[in-house]
């Protein structure tokens, strides 16, 4: 119902409380002129006003009641959204800690073998020199267990000292304590190795388990973001305020084309390189093409998966900030940049709609393709769920950012 038809009630109500005030002043006005079948009428009449009254009131009711449980569920989906959303970044933020945690295990292992083999190696000098002195005894005819543990290359089984001992000299015995000591230790740092990797398969196994919660909580978060939608649109359509917004989001586009179209009469020096980075580098879905949709025309090419609220937006190419827009009625927080002129001397321009926050970027400020954060991907503006609606522009035109081969799915 449209807004024009919600005013109609009104009137008529109001039409029909007159009448029927009029209706019942006229007895007392004409009453010894008018005569009894008629007065009975016109209190039938009258009788029958009322009814109706009493229905438009009751329909007036119900109406406001359908809009005020309808706005009370549409709010309520609202919390819901806000509420997986939170739930999801906690998932996100846990998933974060243990990939960490996992990095400084390895890192932790890294090291611990880099220790394993420093000792090892100071345990192959001391026994090189422990053999020197074998070979010394051997010599001078006090062959022994001594020498023969050490014809094997096994260091861990030199290590028998009261074997060796009894056929070295004191010299010798501080070299096999040391070599001992080396030996404890080289076992202590294993078993260190073996715990931080059990603790890394652990933490992997948790991690698998939450991105699989994860996940699911992805797959209810877009089935909310698409039943709150869908509510919001019935609400609007309720109170009489579809038609307008829609009105409203036409007039916002034509204005930024009026905009865009004065861009173009500003100089360039910049060349457009050929080459564009995928924007959202983190997600590499594309929900909805460029093109004629059944109810209106699709501009741009929209990027989505799960998780995508909240991941870096990135500059698909070289170029200028034009526009860097805070909660424009349609696209939303928005960004657009001019990369210049291509080989054919066009001028190309992207733009970046429905961030999350305000832009990170300003307008005038030079951007490098795929590296300048231009903002995080939101749902800001008229959008259904958190998505980046891409576009492409060639002299101000927009084209097919994929069907043109401008951006290629990673
Ligand atoms: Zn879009």
């Amino acid at each position: 119902m449209g807004r024009s038809c919600a005013k109609r009630f009104s009137i008529k109500v109001w039409a029909l409380c007159a009448a029927t005030a009029l209706l019942l002043a006229m007895p007392l006005l004409c009453s010894s002129s008018v005569a009894a079948d008629e007065v009975a009428d016109k209190r039938n009449e009258i009788a029958q006003l009322k009814e109706e009254q009493k229905q438009l009131e009751a329909s007036m009711k119900d109406l406001g009641d359908d809009i005020d449980s309808q706005q009370a569920k549409v709010s309520q989906l609202n919390k819901k959204v806000k509420n997986l959303e939170k739930q999801i970044e906690a998932y996100e933020t846990q998933i974060g800690l243990l990939d960490k945690q996992i990095a400084a295990q390895d890192k932790r292992i890294e090291e611990l073998n880099t220790e394993i083999k420093s000792k090892e190696d100071l345990m192959l000098a001391i026994l090189t020199k422990l053999k020197k002195r074998a070979a010394a005894i051997t010599k001078t005819g006090n062959y022994s267990a001594f020498q023969m543990l050490f014809d094997t290359e096994k260091y861990e089984d030199y290590l028998l000292k009261s074997q060796i001992l009894e056929c070295v000299a004191a010299h010798d015995e501080g070299l096999i304590d040391q070599a001992e000591e080396e030996k404890r230790g080289i076992a202590q740092k294993r078993g260190e190795v073996e715990a931080e990797k059990e603790k890394t398969l652990a933490d992997k196994a948790e991690q698998e388990t939450l991105k699989g919660e994860l996940d699911g909580q992805f797959t209810s978060l877009d089935k909310l973001y698409t039943q709150a939608y869908n509510e919001q649109v019935a609400l609007e359509k309720k109170m009489g305020t579809y038609e307008a917004r829609q009105a409203k989001l036409k007039k916002a586009e034509e204005e930024l084309e009026k905009e865009i179209e004065a861009l173009l009469n500003t100089e360039t020096s910049a060349t457009y390189g050929g080459k564009m980075y995928w924007p959202v580098p983190a997600v590499k879905m594309i929900s909805c093409t460029y093109g004629q949709k059944p109810t209106y025309f699709h501009g741009g090419t929209d990027i989505w998966g799960p998780g995508i609220l909240k991941k870096p937006i990135i500059a698909s190419a070289d170029g200028v900030v034009v526009k860097s827009v805070k909660m424009h009625y349609s696209y939303g927080n928005y960004v657009m940049i001019d990369h210049g002129l291509d080989e054919k001397g066009r001028r190309i321009m992207t733009l970046y709609a429905h961030m999350y926050s305000a832009p990170s970027v300003s307008e005038g400020q030079q951007v490098t393709g795929g590296k300048t954060q231009l903002g995080l991907v939101g749902s800001t503006g008229n959008s259904t769920g958190p998505h980046l609606h891409f576009e492409v522009r060639v002299d101000g035109k927009r084209v097919d950012p994929v069907g043109q081969g401008y951006i290629k799915k990673p």
